[in-house]
């Protein structure tokens, strides 16, 4: 009770319950690749990847790899979060790859479904397109089915079962009020979900609003089912390159602020990022390699790690 006092004085009281806080007191830096198309990119009419999220192109599954190979260098891990119709394609050797690096992968549904759907024409732009894709049946079957789909895909064409959940698209509160699908993603085994997204401004990337928005993405356990969140640091790549249209250097300097952040609270930083918008913007890696520098800098403080061993130490 005590130690959930500190941490509530510390962090503010988040949506839910109490922020939790590393037993060994270290910053926990992951590194985390949603792997799916992003709409405007690579260019900014495109917008039929809203249809075909898993037709990951040669330049995204490319920079995946490399990017898996660069932090695997540097001795971290790269968190990959897969949208299930990625295992359609003709090739996965890439995926094969940086799994045998050791690389964890989790499940970020099928189509990219809008887990929080209660109406046919809000779970995805394909089923709003082909909504006999639904097969009739209500909007919560067809999530958990989509969820369930990917799990499967991912252990008949991978070998391996999923390492955790993100939901598609962060939610402000994260999955808070929404007992039925927290109960839904227990029920398939998941033990810790990565849904929330604080909701901040990009006009100013400074100290204050940024500070005031990593807090609320400090992981805790939700009050109705205790399903542990790990929320997503801001700022996304997409938030910062689709939404506020921030050079590379900005979204740098943002970076490099919620990761010292996190060092100097000894908490969690989350950096979401999509290799079918970073690898446009950001070619040469400086986000990978400036978070690796600066927790290389403060090893005895920091490690980068996946959102696994963040739930584990917990
Ligand atoms: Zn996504």
């Amino acid at each position: 009770m005590k130690r959930r006092m500190f941490l509530s004085a510390a962090f503010g009281a988040a949506a839910g319950g109490s922020h939790l806080r590393a037993q060994s007191g270290k910053a926990r830096i992951a590194i985390t690749f949603d792997l799916e198309m992003s709409r405007h990119f690579p260019t900014w009419e495109t917008t039929h990847w809203d249809y075909e999220k898993g037709h990951l192109n040669d330049h995204a599954r490319r920079y995946s790899l490399e990017a898996a190979r660069l932090v695997k260098g540097r001795g971290g891990v790269l968190h990959f979060f897969l949208v299930g119709r990625v295992l359609e394609q003709e090739n996965v050797d890439w995926l094969k790859e940086i799994i045998a690096m050791g690389h964890p992968i989790g499940n970020h549904t099928y189509d990219h479904v809008d887990v929080l759907a209660t109406q046919p024409k809000d779970v995805q732009f394909r089923f709003q397109r082909a909504p006999w894709l639904m097969r009739g049946r209500p909007p919560a079957e067809v999530i958990a089915d989509n969820i369930r789909m990917t799990a499967e895909a991912m252990r008949e064409r991978l070998g391996i079962g999923p390492n955790g959940f993100r939901t598609p698209g962060g939610f402000a509160e994260g999955l808070a009020g929404r007992a039925d699908v927290q109960r839904m993603l227990l029920d398939q085994g998941y033990a810790w979900c990565s849904g929330k997204y604080p909701r901040h401004s990009t006009h100013r990337p400074d100290a204050e609003y940024l500070a005031a928005a990593l807090e609320q993405a400090q992981p805790f356990r939700y009050a109705e089912t205790e399903l542990l969140e790990i929320p997503m640091s801001p700022v996304s790549d997409i938030h910062a390159f689709r939404s506020a249209r921030w050079p590379l250097a900005r979204f740098l300097e943002a970076t490099r602020y919620g990761v010292e952040w996190a060092i100097r609270n000894r908490a969690v930083y989350d950096f979401l990022a999509h290799p079918s918008c970073l690898g446009v913007v950001d070619p040469k890696f400086a986000a990978l390699q400036l978070i690796c520098s600066l927790v290389e800098r403060h090893a005895d403080r920091a490690e980068i790690c996946g959102l696994d061993a963040i739930a584990r130490a917990l």
